[in-house]
C-alpha cells in the first residue's frame, strides 16, 4: 500500500506514522506537513532513513504543492494536518478556516480527480459539542460545535461525507476523544502541566477545574485507525474512545503526585470562553464492527507519559524554542 499521511510531524501524526512502519514496513509512507510550531521531525527520527518512508514539505491547503504526490499513485489518505489548538482558534480563526477546511477539501478534490482508494478524515468528538453531566457521544448524535477550531473540524467533517454523497469517493471520518502520550505539543494540558512543574512555574487550571475529558493513550487511537483504514465500511463515521473520563483538576493533581510538588502550584485562571464542560465517547461501533480494543488503562498509560517527558525535557526545551523546526527548515530548504 501508499499512503498519503498528511500532518505526520504533529503530535497524533508523528505516532501514527511509527506505529505503522512497526506494524507495516512494506508499505510506502510520504508524510506531508507544512511544518508550522507543531511539526518536528525530529519525532520521526528513528525512521527518517527507512526506505519506505518520505517526508515532503507542503501546505494541504496547496494544491499546485500537493498534485503531484497524488499523480504518483496513492492507495490511501490519512488527513491528520490541522490547526488543533483551542486557544489559538480564538484567536486565529482564519487559519483554522484555511487549513482546517480548505485544505481538507483540497484534498478530497485531489483524491477524487486521481481515484484515490481511501480517504481517511482524522476527526475530534469536539464537533459533537459539550454533554451535561450524563450521556455520551454516538455516531449519530448531532454536530454543535463551539470553538472555532471544533467548528472547523465539523467543516471539514461535513465536505468529507459530501465527497461519499456526491462522488462516491471511499471516505472514513474517525471521531477520538483527548490523546495523550508522547511527541505531544507543550501547549496542552498534560504536556503543558508537566513542563511548569518541573520548572515550578504556576499550573494555570481553567474555571472550576472541573470540565471533564475522555482520554485515550495515543497508540490506542493509532491502532483504531488502523482498522479503520483496512476495514472500515464505506462512507462510515467510527468514534474512538477508552471511557477514561476524568476532571482536568484530577489530571493536574496525579501529575503533579507523579513529580512530587506541591498542588499549591495550581492557580485557577478565568475560564476559556465557548469552554465544553464534558465530553464523553461511545465506542461501542468500532469495538463492535471492527474489533478494537485498547491496550492501555489511563493509570498505566498517564504514568508511563509522565515518565516520557521526564526523561526527554531536552526535546520539550528544543520544540518550545523553535530549534528543531529551524534545523530542519535548513535542511529541506533545497530538496
Ligand atoms: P498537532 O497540532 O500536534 O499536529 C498537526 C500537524 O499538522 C503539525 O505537524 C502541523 O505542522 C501540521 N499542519 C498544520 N497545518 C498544516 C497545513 N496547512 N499543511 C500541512 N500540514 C499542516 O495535532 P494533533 O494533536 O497531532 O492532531 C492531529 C489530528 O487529530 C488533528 O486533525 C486533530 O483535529 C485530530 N485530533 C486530535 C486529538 C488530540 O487529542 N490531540 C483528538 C482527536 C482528534
Amino acid at each position: 500500500m501508499k499512503l498519503l499521511v498528511t500532518g505526520g510531524a504533529g503530535f497524533i501524526g508523528s505516532n501514527f506514522i511509527l506505529y505503522m512502519v512497526r506494524q507495516y514496513p512494506h508499505y510506502q509512507i510520504i508524510n506531508v506537513d507544512a511544518l508550522t510550531y507543531a511539526g518536528n521531525l525530529e519525532n520521526l527520527r528513528s525512521v527518517e532513513q527507512h526506505p519506505n518512508y518520505r517526508f515532503v514539505k507542503a501546505d494541504i491547503a496547496d494544491r499546485t504543492a500537493m498534485e503531484p504526490l497524488f499523480r504518483e499513485g496513492l492507495d490511501a489518505v490519512l488527513n491528520f494536518a490541522a490547526e488543533s489548538h483551542v486557544d489559538r482558534s480564538i484567536l486565529q480563526p482564519d487559519l483554522f478556516v484555511r487549513t482546517n477546511v480548505l485544505g481538507t477539501q483540497t484534498l478530497l478534490d485531489l483524491a477524487k480527480q486521481y481515484g484515490v482508494g481511501k480517504f481517511v478524515q482524522i476527526s475530534t468528538d469536539e464537533v459533537y459539542g459539550t454533554l451535561g453531566e450524563t450521556g455520551l457521544f454516538t455516531e449519530e448524535t448531532p454536530l454543535a460545535p463551539n470553538s472555532p477550531y471544533s467548528a472547523s473540524k465539523a467543516g471539514a467533517d461535513l465536505l468529507v461525507r459530501a465527497y461519499h454523497e456526491t462522488f462516491g469517493l471511499n471516505v472514513n471520518i474517525t471521531r477520538c476523544s483527548n490523546n495523550y502520550g508522547p511527541y505531544q505539543f507543550p501547549e496542552k494540558l498534560i504536556p503543558l502541566m508537566i513542563r511548569n512543574a518541573l520548572e515550578d512555574k504556576a499550573l494555570p487550571v481553567y474555571g472550576d477545574g472541573l470540565n471533564v475529558r475522555d482520554w485515550l493513550y495515543v497508540e490506542d487511537h493509532c491502532s483504531a485507525i488502523d482498522l479503520v483504514l483496512h476495514q472500515g465500511k464505506r462512507g462510515e463515521v467510527y468514534n474512538i474512545g477508552g471511557n477514561n473520563e476524568r476532571t482536568n483538576i484530577e489530571v493536574v493533581k496525579t501529575i503533579l503526585t507523579e513529580l512530587g510538588k506541591p498542588e499549591s502550584l495550581i492557580r485557577f485562571v478565568k475560564d476559556r470562553p465557548g469552554h465544553d464542560r464534558r465530553y464523553g465517547i461511545d465506542a461501542t461501533k468500532i469495538r463492535r464492527e471492527l474489533g478494537w480494543q485498547p491496550k492501555y488503562d489511563y493509570e498505566t498509560g498517564i504514568k508511563e507519559t509522565i515518565r516520557w517527558y521526564l526523561e526527554h525535557q531536552d526535546w520539550m526545551e528544543q520544540v518550545v524554542s523553535g530549534a528543531y523546526r529551524q534545523y530542519y527548515e535548513l535542511q529541506y530548504r533545497d530538496r
